[in-house]
């Protein structure tokens, strides 16, 4: 046999290589892992990327193919990135053709031109540094050209942002590129504009909705190295860069750094495993750490950067509790609460509104036999949307008209509970000279109505606003004076271990909008457990005193970051089938031999039923990640092979943000 072996990753669901034999041209010695060939695979042809160049092949002689045609002279991803897209795909076990697929634009594409890196340096050079920033900005820049974690610790307002931009400034001066990675919804128009007014030469901006066009062009910049800076959402991670320089992750905490379907890698932990291997720094920058960061601080393996003040002189929000035990609630509202809101409305203030629950009201109910409005598909009850006149299923889409009568009785039906829609409601009747603007999923669903509507809040137009999660995330509300949560009791007692992290985060999170610039601000938290560890906590010592509880929880209780978990979900129409995999599953794991592992369930998911699809997990949990990895290596293959698994859908999770 002649010349070597290629062993090629194809986008196809499938956990290995594939071999051919180089193609009749060019040269063998021209061949380089990162580039991609043209190949035969089944009936059709195929793109693949040569991960490995090999002597010999376990395919007998005769079944082996021949590449067709090799596309790029040079490699289309370097040896750093293609070595992190291997592990990748060998840590969450995913098919190494859909890793690296990940990573390219469009496999068809011809993706390679080549630029020029432009040393320049920043445009304008923004604010003095307070003597916080000032060092937090020459920690990371004395860190230049080695591996060294940095979590910057800042409340929203506190200057983080100018953080980064004045360390990349460094780093764009010495001809280096930063990759600036951001949570999906605050990748915003400003927030672009704000690194472009910084930064001369283009910017490559990479996110979900790009065209493919636009999405190469980027892409092309950012391996070229002619855009100093490369500012994206979680896939960014992938993204070339031709000289790194600095990671920055922005609200690192933020659940969409993880994918929840397909390749389900962490962006964030991802970033760290590429920073390391480019022996650079990275930044992972949030005014409310997640416990993995701060395990990380207090384990020596990343150096604290604390931010502890707002600019400006704007002093920290007050928080808190209303009981909404010992007062009259009416439609969701206290009455100090109401007492409140008024006060800051008289005083020229603006008041945001917080609910993490869209739609009207979350049941519609009859009075009459207690029936309740399910949906027909999930093991849920579907959400009442007034405007729409719809019952719409927040899980699997079902939309359905509103009935008028219960089918059960016939009995007048009525929606019971608060939405944001109904919140807006109830407001305009409280305050109806008072200007209002709702912000959720439903409310700027149209382009462009989500920016008009923050240019009304922001010129002060408005002056209620009510809105979900998105409210949360990456708008600075600088006229906001009181915040009120509405309801922090749905996370309180939640099953997954991470729900009370991810309710202080939105707390503090949502708080933060308050009072930014000059005026002080106020925060009210509605909840029925005032007396409750984790909302006492955040009201006496802030999130640094719930944090420091909470790691001692998490240690106590084995759950990560003192233990690595991974999960095994399955699931089918019908409901015997993914338990009876996953039970097989169990006896698979006997079978591998290695110890350190413990098993849990199978058990079915809290909504079993979701989109018609009956579901269930099997929990690994060990307390190093070495030996779950061992494990995986030896059981994904008999899974693939059992029997049961053609019958299910199943996926592996490793690490999982949520366990179901
Ligand atoms: P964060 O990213 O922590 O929310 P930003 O960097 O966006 O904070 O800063 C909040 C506001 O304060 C912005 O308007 C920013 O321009 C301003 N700012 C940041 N640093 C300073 C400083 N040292 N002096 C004055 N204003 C500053
Ligand atoms: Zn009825
Ligand atoms: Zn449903």
């Amino acid at each position: 046999m002649t010349g070597p072996i290629l062993g090629v990753a194809i986008d196809a669901p499938l956990r290995r290589l594939f071999d051919y034999r180089a193609p009749p041209s060019p040269d063998p010695e021209k061949l380089q892992p990162g580039q991609r060939v043209w190949v035969p695979f089944g009936r059709r042809k195929a793109v693949g990327v040569i991960v490995e160049l090999r002597s010999r092949s376990d395919v007998p002689e005769a079944r082996l193919k021949s590449a067709l045609a090799l596309i790029d002279e040079v490699p289309v991803i370097d040896a750093i990135l293609l070595d992190l897209l291997r592990w990748s795909a060998e840590y969450y076990r995913h098919p190494p053709g859909e890793v690296i697929a990940a990573a390219l634009p469009s496999v068809r594409e011809d993706v390679v031109a080549t630029g020029t890196m432009t040393c320049s340096v920043a445009r304008e050079l923004g604010p003095e540094l307070t003597p916080e920033q000032a060092a937090a900005v020459s920690a990371i820049v004395a860190a230049h050209g080695r591996f060294a974690p940095f979590v910057l610790h800042g409340v929203t307002g506190s200057g983080k942002t100018e953080v980064y931009l004045r360390a990349i400034a460094e780093v764009v001066a010495r001809g280096e590129q930063a990759l600036v990675l951001v949570p999906e919804i605050s990748l915003t128009p400003q927030l672009v504009a704000r690194f472009a007014a910084r930064f001369p030469g283009p910017l490559a901006v990479l996110h979900s909705g790009l065209t493919d066009t636009d999405r190469l062009q980027a892409w092309r910049a950012a391996r070229a190295g002619s855009a100093p800076v490369v500012i994206g959402t979680r896939s960014a991670i992938f993204a070339p860069l031709a000289r790194p320089g600095l990671i920055v992750i922005d609200e690192e905490h933020d659940a969409s750094y993880k994918q929840q379907d397909g390749f389900r890698y962490s962006a964030r932990d991802l970033a760290l495993a590429r920073a390391q291997r480019h022996g650079i720094p990275i930044v992972l920058g949030s005014a409310t750490p997640s416990l993995e960061s701060l395990e990380r601080i207090r384990a020596g393996r990343a150096q604290r950067l604390t931010l502890p003040n707002r600019t400006a002189g704007a002093r920290p929000p007050s928080l808190h509790l209303i009981d909404l035990r010992a007062h009259a609630d009416t439609q969701g509202f206290a009455t100090p609460t109401l007492l409140t809101i008024r006060r800051h409305l008289d005083a020229g203030g603006q008041v945001l509104i917080y609910l993490n629950r869209r739609g009207y009201a979350p049941t519609l109910f009859c009075p009459g036999c207690g029936w309740v409005a399910p949906c027909p598909r999930c093991d849920a009850r579907l959400t009442v949307h007034q405007r729409e006149r719809s019952l719409d299923c927040h899980h699997c889409g079902t939309h359905l008209p509103i009935p008028v009568i219960c089918p059960d009785c016939g009995e007048a039906v009525k929606p019971v509970g608060q939405g944001t829609e109904r919140i807006e409601e109830t407001l305009t009747d409280f305050f109806p000279a008072i200007s209002l603007a709702r912000i959720d999923r439903d409310a700027v669903r149209k382009r462009g109505s989500l920016e008009a509507t923050l240019e009304r809040v922001h010129s002060g137009e408005v002056r209620l606003l009510v809105g979900t999660q998105m409210l949360t995330k990456g708008h600075h509300f600088p006229l906001v004076t009181l915040v009120v949560v509405l309801n922090a009791d749905q996370g309180l007692f939640g099953t997954d271990f991470r729900a009370a992290e991810r309710l202080a985060q939105t707390i503090v999170q949502v708080s933060g909008r308050a009072g930014r610039a000059e005026k002080p601000g106020e925060v009210l938290i509605q909840t029925e457990y005032p007396e409750h560890p984790l909302l006492q906590q955040l009201v006496h010592g802030g999130y640094d005193a719930f944090a420091a509880a909470a790691l001692v929880e998490r240690e106590q209780a084995h759950w990560p970051p003192f233990a690595r978990v991974a999960v095994l979900r399955a699931e089918a129409p019908g409901r015997e089938a993914p338990l009876a995999f996953l039970e097989h599953a169990k006896e698979l794991v006997a079978t591998c031999d290695v110890a350190g592992v413990e098993v849990l369930g199978p058990a079915a998911a809290p909504m079993e039923r979701r989109a018609g699809h009956y579901r269930a997990q099997l929990m690994l949990h060990a307390a190093t990640h070495s030996p779950l990895q061992r494990l995986l290596a030896r059981w994904v293959p008999l899974l693939e092979e059992a029997p049961g698994a053609r019958k299910v859908r199943w996926a592996l999770d490793v690490d999982p943000l949520e366990l179901f």
